[in-house]
């Protein structure tokens, strides 16, 4: 809370304004109807992520309405805005919109609301934060006041805990690759299981494409284009997919997940060369000297945009998704379920089952219906998680 809070006067430092309570709270609309219920954590993180400059109204009985301090006046503490793009231990690196970029404390207050979480601010927050003074030609610091509220999570899952790596991505680019590694379709769907859970949107990338011999990562490209996913036949050898994929990336915040070895260095480095190396220049410039862990960063885009970057990256999976939910986020699933002759049908045995029905029409691939049923029995723990090549490297 404030200074001017506890001081139970609101008006001096800045103009107390009525707001409608649900107003960011509202519920979410995905593109394809996934209700934001569906969508674990998504309601608790917005609690934590209330600015907290924010007191609720004290008159009016259960007023839907809330004052709210606004702090763009002078007197705010002069505070501004930026998105975190790097977290190293304690310190944020935020890029404001006066161009510089802040080594940020987060204040006190903020660590402990957040206590459950590992890491109180992640790259893609926008927070609020003001600028101290600081000696010389030093680079420019501030203290984070306030994170604002999260429209998406990518999280990470581990020792059965979520962890958050990054806020506010707006997609997931899934990259698997047509031929070493062997595609797996079955990956392609975790991916866009978890960007879902997450409220991220996906693009199915396919790279290697010169090495698709058969033409079978054309049919699976196919697959997901026909549900609605926007997809990329990729390859660093021949040069195809790169602009597409720049299309895509420009002006958006994106993580580039998938297995390793597909290619996902070698994409980035094709769409802008040198991108991992100027930030390597960047981490210099802070010059704090100490011995952080980098949790994730986000590259800055010459096209506009970011790109998420984080070693452990390939991790980030299902422990989110309870089991009743995984239905959901398969998209072609969900204007079906509610023909099934039962409202809690699993899909799995039921009779009248309108999933089992359209598989058997054709109408859903048998591969994608597969990979639902894997994950299933995985969620209720009948089987154990599929192990990929890189798992043991994931979980680092
Ligand atoms: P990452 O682990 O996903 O980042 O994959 P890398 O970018 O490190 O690439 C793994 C290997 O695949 C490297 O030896 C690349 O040269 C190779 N590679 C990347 N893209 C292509 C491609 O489109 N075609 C072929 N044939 N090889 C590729
Ligand atoms: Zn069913």
């Amino acid at each position: 809370m404030s200074r001017r809070h506890r001081s139970g006067d609101g008006s001096k430092g800045g103009r107390r304004v009525r707001v409608e309570f649900r107003s960011n709270r509202a519920a979410r609309r995905r593109q394809k109807g996934l209700p934001a219920h569906l969508v674990p954590g998504v309601d608790d993180t917005d609690k934590l992520a209330t600015p907290l400059q924010e007191t609720i109204a004290p008159k009016g009985e259960l007023s839907r309405k809330r004052t709210v301090v606004e702090t763009t006046e002078a007197g705010a503490a002069g505070t501004m805005e930026g998105t975190v793009v790097a977290v190293r231990g304690l310190v944020a690196e935020v890029d404001a919109m006066d161009g510089q970029r802040y080594a940020c404390t987060v204040r006190r207050v903020l660590r402990v609301r957040r206590i459950h979480e590992r890491h109180p601010v992640a790259v893609g927050d926008r927070v609020r934060f003001a600028p101290t003074p600081v000696k010389g030609s030093a680079p420019p610091e501030g203290v984070i006041w306030s994170v604002l509220p999260r429209r998406t999570q990518l999280c990470r899952a581990s020792e059965r805990e979520a962890h958050l790596i990054a806020a506010n991505v707006d997609q997931v680019i899934v990259v698997a690759s047509a031929a070493q590694p062997p595609l797996k379709p079955s990956l392609i769907d975790r991916y866009l299981v978890s960007a879902s859970a997450g409220m991220m949107n996906a693009v199915v990338c396919i790279n290697k494409m010169d090495l698709d011999t058969s033409g079978g990562a054309v049919e699976v490209l196919e697959r997901y284009r026909r549900i609605g996913y926007p997809v990329v036949a990729a390859s660093v050898v021949t040069g195809a997919g790169i602009e597409e994929l720049r299309q895509h990336l420009a002006g958006r915040s994106s993580v580039i997940a998938g297995q390793s070895g597909v290619g996902k260095s070698s994409l980035l480095n094709a769409i802008q060369p040198g991108l991992r190396l100027r930030v390597g220049d960047v981490c210099a410039e802070s010059g704090k000297g100490r011995h952080t862990t980098t949790t994730a960063q986000l590259l800055k885009l010459d096209i506009g945009g970011y790109v998420v970057d984080t070693p452990g990256i390939r991790a980030f999976e299902l422990a989110m998704v309870p089991v009743g939910e995984l239905e959901a986020h398969f998209v072609e699933f969900v204007d079906r379920v509610a023909e099934c002759k039962f409202a809690d049908c699993t899909h799995i045995h039921e009779a009248g089952c309108a999933i089992r029905a359209a598989v058997e029409r054709g109408e859903i691939h048998a591969a994608r219906y597969q990979s639902y049923v894997r994950l299933f029995k995985e969620r209720c723990g009948l089987v154990p998680a599929e192990e990929y090549e890189d798992a043991a490297y994931s979980r680092r």
